[in-house]
């Protein structure tokens, strides 16, 4: 049983309002990406490392630095759904029961704790799961004026992260199904096969990079977590 992982990073990053996209924004000398690369090589036992970039990227060959076992392909797809699918479908020497471990190009502090915690609580586990955090804001629904409607129970709402880790026989079913567009991640095409994935509980830390903001915030982590160690 093998570990094979896919970094999605063929997002345009709209919302992150510069030109260049936000996984090779500069963090602490080094692109938002290669630090989900690293760290992900670090924290997993993997065999290979697929990175989805868009057929026009320009940036990888000229900022990231690869190892042995990291193959980039160019496949991209309009939706990070179709990207991660699109990956799949170009792996080679894999089994139903291999995991397939899926991280955001664009969170570049994920923990060791948490991901060495994602591989023992899924061990045995049949279909995969993945880190997430517990809501502990209130939360509120608001109308186009950002008004009020009503206040939702937060009990037993979690935010999801990444690494997501899944059998490769159950990711490659739920991606076939139709609804690759609308999904944000894997899990939510495992819901789609029926199948229940599990929330582990993950880091604070582990913060995704969309605005500007999070860049600032990211770097301020690595600050943190470096002083701890
Ligand atoms: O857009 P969002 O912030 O949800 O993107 C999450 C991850 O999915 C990013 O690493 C991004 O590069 C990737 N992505 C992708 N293909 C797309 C859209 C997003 O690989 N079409």
């Amino acid at each position: 049983m093998a570990y094979h992982a896919i970094i999605p990073a063929a997002g345009s990053g709209s919302r992150f309002g510069t030109e260049l996209p936000k996984q090779y924004a500069m963090l602490h000398g080094k692109p938002v990406l290669q630090h989900a690369l690293d760290r992900l090589q670090q924290q997993f036992p993997l065999d290979r490392l697929y990175v989805v970039l868009a057929a026009d990227d320009e940036l990888f060959d000229a900022m990231i630095s690869m190892t042995a076992i990291v193959t980039p392909l160019r496949c991209g797809g309009a939706t990070r759904g179709a990207s991660v699918h699109n990956a799949l479908l170009r792996m080679t020497d894999v089994v139903d029961d291999d995991w397939i471990v899926v991280h955001d190009a664009v969170r570049p502090c994920v923990d060791a704790d948490s991901s060495l915690r994602l591989q023992r609580e899924l061990a045995t586990d049949g279909v995969g799961g993945f880190l997430a955090l517990p809501v502990t804001d209130t939360l509120k629904r608001v109308d186009a004026d950002a008004r009020v409607v009503r206040t939702e129970p937060r009990e037993g709402l979690w935010r999801a992260q990444t690494p997501q880790m899944f059998r490769h026989g159950v990711l490659r079913r739920a991606l076939a199904l139709p609804g690759q567009d609308a999904w944000t991640d894997e899990a939510q095409a495992v819901e789609a096969l029926g199948l229940k994935a599990r929330a582990i509980p993950g880091h604070a830390f582990n913060v995704k990079v969309t605005f500007p903001d999070d860049l600032a915030m990211a770097s301020a982590i690595m600050v943190a977590s470096a002083s701890r160690r």
